[in-house]
């Protein structure tokens, strides 16, 4: 059933699974219908599945794509946001999305973008070996057919009250799993569509990149803190089913990061170690490029976190790799 669309009629919303590539094999899409139009929220990855997609989407639910009055982006990534320049140019609607996050789509895929290099050189200067590095650039540019054309963005800012469904939802920053991310708060009926800063299931990843968040794990983990303190019945997610433990699912995930925090902390304190060192040390090495580069940057996330708590030190080495040491 998870492959099906799935209406919540009572809320004016509707759940649209877009398929993307594993392990997550598809994020949610979400169709409200209000006085102000169809809204859609995050339309999935542009690839040629997706468009034949939503082309069955809109003859089931009735849709016609000039009724579309907005396309809204939680966050810059390109199962999120990949199609929306495709959707613009099919619907005419407006795109909108957080001024950090369209930031963040110029510094991954705009025509300056150095992405690619300074991905290899972080990694390289973090001890991760030529054998997975030579793999970096075709994976990197593996993405570019999916987030293009292009979309023409306007801007969603913390504190917007947005008309969707017919109701007036609050735009939240969650930054941290990506910067700029937005969640969407409506609180009368206690409702939140929290993109991926918050997943049943599934830790949501949280990546050091080059040039973007210095700091995305403490970012991420004070996104779940304000999170918490709103009062969800239920939660629409990014990938996976709507759940209502919204809560209990917060306090899971800071849990989780606590503990990964102290585990990497104690293989410090017994030897100085790399950032790929410790990447392998909790993921294995069993994984694709996909999955490597998760696990790297998430690595990488955590020893910066640790390094500002003043609990490791970082003792970059020129030309060599860079080793984190406990303090
Ligand atoms: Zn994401
Ligand atoms: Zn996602």
């Amino acid at each position: 059933m998870n492959s099906q669309i799935e209406a919540w009629e009572e809320y004016g919303l509707t759940r649209v699974p877009v398929s993307m590539a594993p392990p997550l094999r598809y994020v949610n899409s979400y169709v409200l219908r209000g006085e102000e139009g169809i809204t859609i929220i995050d339309p999935g990855p542009h690839t040629a599945a997706t468009e034949a997609e939503w082309r069955e989407f809109m003859r089931e639910l009735k849709l016609d794509p000039k009724d579309v009055s907005s396309i809204i982006i939680t966050h810059h990534h390109p199962d999120h946001y990949g199609l929306a320049g495709y959707l613009q140019q099919w619907s005419g609607a407006p795109v909108y999305m957080s001024h950090r996050a369209h930031e963040e789509t110029l510094r991954m895929w705009g025509a300056a973008s150095t992405m690619n290099e300074d991905l290899l050189k972080l990694y390289r200067e973090h001890g991760m070996p030529a054998d997975w590095t030579a793999q970096l650039p075709a994976h990197m540019e593996s993405f570019m057919p999916q987030v293009n054309p292009t979309a023409e963005v306007s801007y969603i800012h913390e504190g917007d009250q947005i008309r969707m469904g017919g109701q007036s939802w609050r735009a939240i920053e969650t930054a941290g799993h990506a910067p700029g991310h937005l969640s969407f708060y409506d609180e009368r009926r206690g409702l939140m569509l929290c993109g991926d800063a918050v997943l049943p299931q599934i830790s949501p990843n949280v990546s050091l990149m080059p040039g973007s968040d210095p700091q995305p794990l403490e970012s991420f983990m004070n996104s779940l803190r304000r999170l918490e303190q709103y009062e969800v019945a239920l939660a629409f997610p990014g990938h996976r089913r709507p759940f209502s433990h919204f809560a209990e699912r917060i306090s899971m995930l800071l849990k989780h990061h606590e503990e990964r925090l102290e585990v990497i902390a104690a293989m410090l304190a017994k030897q100085p170690l790399s950032g790929f060192a410790v990447c392998t040390g909790l993921f294995g090495t069993g994984l694709g490029i996909h999955q490597m580069r998760f696990a790297m940057s998430e690595a990488l996330a955590h020893l910066v976190e640790l390094e500002r708590r003043g609990y490791a030190v970082q003792i970059p080495a020129e030309g060599e790799t860079a080793l984190f040491v406990q303090k």
